[in-house]
């Protein structure tokens, strides 16, 4: 298979898939259950659980995957999927296989979770003694 025989499968996957999560948001994962039989998910289902229960704790996860799937269909229709948003060069195709709507290449990717860990690194709460009125007393006796 060429890249856009290729693409046009996972495209397929895509529709498939974004069918099957609708109808998971309206309590049938049915259809999402079977994809994640045979497709391996990691995702593992509790068997005790009720539809009503995993579609609860599922929902938000699948509302974002779903919004990345049409995001991915979009990009189809404008000939630019499987390009990196951040490069414009062509995501490989195993990536594409395991992520269908991967934004970016693996190289920008890992470029941006470096950025985001040094983020992170900034975020950290930085050890300042706390300004009680017992720190600012002493600071003040210290001036006076
Ligand atoms: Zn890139």
């Amino acid at each position: 298979m060429n890249r856009s025989q290729q693409l046009e499968q996972l495209k397929q996957d895509l529709l498939h898939r974004r069918e099957a999560l609708s109808r998971a948001l309206t309590g049938d994962l049915t259809m999402l259950q079977e994809i994640r039989r045979t497709g391996g998910d990691v995702v593992d289902f509790a068997s005790e659980s009720t539809a009503e229960v995993l579609s609860a704790q599922l929902a938000e996860a699948e509302s974002r995957e779903l919004a990345n799937i049409e995001l991915a269909l979009l990009k189809i229709k404008k000939n630019c999927y499987g390009q990196c948003e951040e490069c414009g060069n062509n995501i490989a195709l195993p990536r594409l296989e395991a992520l269908p709507y991967a934004p970016y290449c693996i190289e920008c990717q890992r470029m941006m979770e470096d950025m985001d860990m040094e983020d992170a690194h900034s975020d950290a709460p930085v050890a300042f003694p706390t300004l009680s009125p017992t720190n600012l007393d002493s600071r003040s006796t210290d001036f006076a």
